[in-house]
């Protein structure tokens, strides 16, 4: 009997392994970090090899732990950090460098050529990205600009690319299958998303041959087969998905205009925009959600800098407040926010306003401010600052969310869900099972092989633990919102 999935969560600080059982609940859930390379200031590695090294063990660990024989896992699944790029030799299975990080900021002057040549409406149209050193295409053209001898080498069909994804699925299945998924691809910068194929002009404008580049499949579909080195069996490896489309699959977010919000160090919102590409006027991102069969679901993504991490600040920078969740109790304490704002534009600030030079700022204090109006606000602004990203997406789409499916490491903060609730006027829905990241990829590699048959199957799985519903004093709300953009707005142009 084939009674659990087991997903293999690669994400950027640590390698996961879970296995989950029909009913989506987690049997058990190993986690292995690995070292963070950082060569020089803004550039950011991993060494491939632990990556894959970590993942195999949390896989065998998982398995261990829970008693259960390999013989019972139905599918696999591998989700991953996105836009991290790898580059190997095809016959040995070397990488030629460390994996070039999505956080590495190295491959920014080869982006600031392609915007002085305007290249950057090109890529923006045919990928719905912005030109950013955060995409996989010019960290993959850093990489053979840079390496002697690489470029001739990948001419001659020697290397080959992946993201994270791909990099396992090729270790697991011991160079037997070079793939990747749809919605890993949309975050290349490479990937023609209305096309669904490797962009020719893009490629040749950075000079990356197409060889190297895996073959795009949907995100539900038999990549390979695990290799029986690693558990003694073959195992079909039938889902991929990047960590934040999988998150969205994970919340049953299946309908258009559905979205979530992943409350960690900063916040990532998707939204399902079915199978419309909407090209986004306000910065926010176009990709793709997943594919099953032959049907794209489309999303739109915006991001918050500075989430959970303004909570880090409080915490390790100004020293008033011992651990994150005592934020809650504290923010309780007081009756409004008093006029106190937080700008958290420690590093600019994005969606909508889009001005890096930005920086954070503390508004209304006085006389009688003390830490908790501090401590209160900063939550707050992590409210604040995921309402303008929604904002622009239900202004972009022209779709209109009624509720917010939320996850990760602050979301379980009530004062924080129900403040959200109260500034977007919409529920925000909490799920029981709150890694929907693996999850996610779960559920897609399940419904390849048959472990559930149906999205409607699987919506039943979906546990819902808390709904925050919205106030009906909508004057106080839209009047702290007015505050915060005015406090906004002080924290923009200042040199
Ligand atoms: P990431 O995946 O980005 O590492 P996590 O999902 O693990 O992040 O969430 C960690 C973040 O959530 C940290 O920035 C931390 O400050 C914040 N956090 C954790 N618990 C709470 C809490 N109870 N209230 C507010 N913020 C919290």
């Amino acid at each position: 009997m084939k009674k659990y999935v087991l997903v293999l969560d690669q994400g950027t600080t640590s390698s996961r392994s879970i296995i989950f059982d029909y009913y989506g609940n987690i049997v058990s859930q190993v986690n292995k970090e690995f070292n963070q390379i950082y060569p020089k200031p803004a550039w950011v590695e991993h060494d491939p090899e632990e990556i894959f090294q970590s993942q195999v063990y949390t896989m065998k660990e998982a398995i261990r732990i829970s008693k259960i024989k390999p013989e019972e896992i139905s599918c696999i699944g591998i989700t991953n950090q996105r836009e991290t790029s790898v580059l190997w030799n095809k016959n040995n299975f070397k990488p030629v460098y460390n994996a070039i990080v999505w956080q590495c900021r190295r491959s920014k002057d080869i982006c600031e050529e392609l915007i002085k040549e305007n290249f950057d409406k090109v890529i923006k149209e045919k990928t719905g990205l912005i030109t950013d050193a955060y995409f996989s295409g010019t960290k993959i053209k850093w990489l053979l600009d840079n390496i002697s001898g690489l470029k001739e080498k990948a001419k001659n069909n020697e290397i080959l690319f992946g993201t994270i994804d791909t990099w396992l699925l090729y270790n697991l299945t011991k160079g037997k299958s070079h793939y990747t998924d749809v919605s890993n691809a949309s975050r290349t910068m490479l990937y023609n998303i209305h096309t669904l194929e490797w962009d020719k002009e893009i490629l040749q404008m950075l000079d990356i041959p197409y060889s190297i580049l895996p073959e795009v499949k949907p995100s539900s579909f038999i990549y390979g087969y695990l290799d029986k080195e690693f558990l003694g069996l073959e195992i079909p490896i039938s889902g991929i998905a990047g960590d934040q489309q999988s998150a969205l699959f994970g919340q049953t977010c299946f309908q258009e205009g559905q979205a979530k919000n992943t409350y960690g160090t900063g916040c990532f919102m998707l939204m399902n925009t079915g199978d419309k590409i909407i090209n986004s006027n306000s910065g926010l991102l176009t990709s793709i959600g997943w594919q099953i069969d032959k049907k794209i679901n489309y999303i739109l993504e915006g991001s918050v800098f500075i989430g959970g991490a303004v909570i880090q600040w409080l915490r390790d920078e100004l020293k008033i407040l011992d651990k994150a969740s005592d934020s809650e109790i504290i923010a309780n304490l007081l009756e409004s926010n008093e006029g106190v704002y937080i700008v958290p534009a420690f590093i600019g600030i994005g969606t909508p306003y889009w001005d890096m030079s930005a920086r954070g700022l503390i508004t209304g204090l006085t006389r009688g401010s003390n830490r908790n109006h501090i401590i209160r606000a900063a939550l707050e602004s992590i409210a604040y600052q995921s309402k303008d990203v929604l904002d622009c997406m239900n202004k972009d789409s022209g779709i209109k969310i009624d509720s917010l499916y939320v996850d990760g490491g602050a979301s379980v903060n009530n004062f924080l869900m129900q403040f959200q609730a109260d500034i977007l006027n919409v529920n925000v829905i909490r799920p029981k099972v709150v890694e929907t990241t693996a999850l996610g990829v779960a559920y897609l590699a399940g419904l390849n092989v048959g472990f559930w048959n149906s999205l409607e199957e699987i919506k039943k799985n979906h546990q819902i633990e808390r709904v925050f519903s919205p106030s009906n004093d909508r004057v106080k709300f839209e009047n702290y919102y007015k505050g915060w953009l005015d406090a906004v707005n002080r924290t923009l142009n200042v040199d």
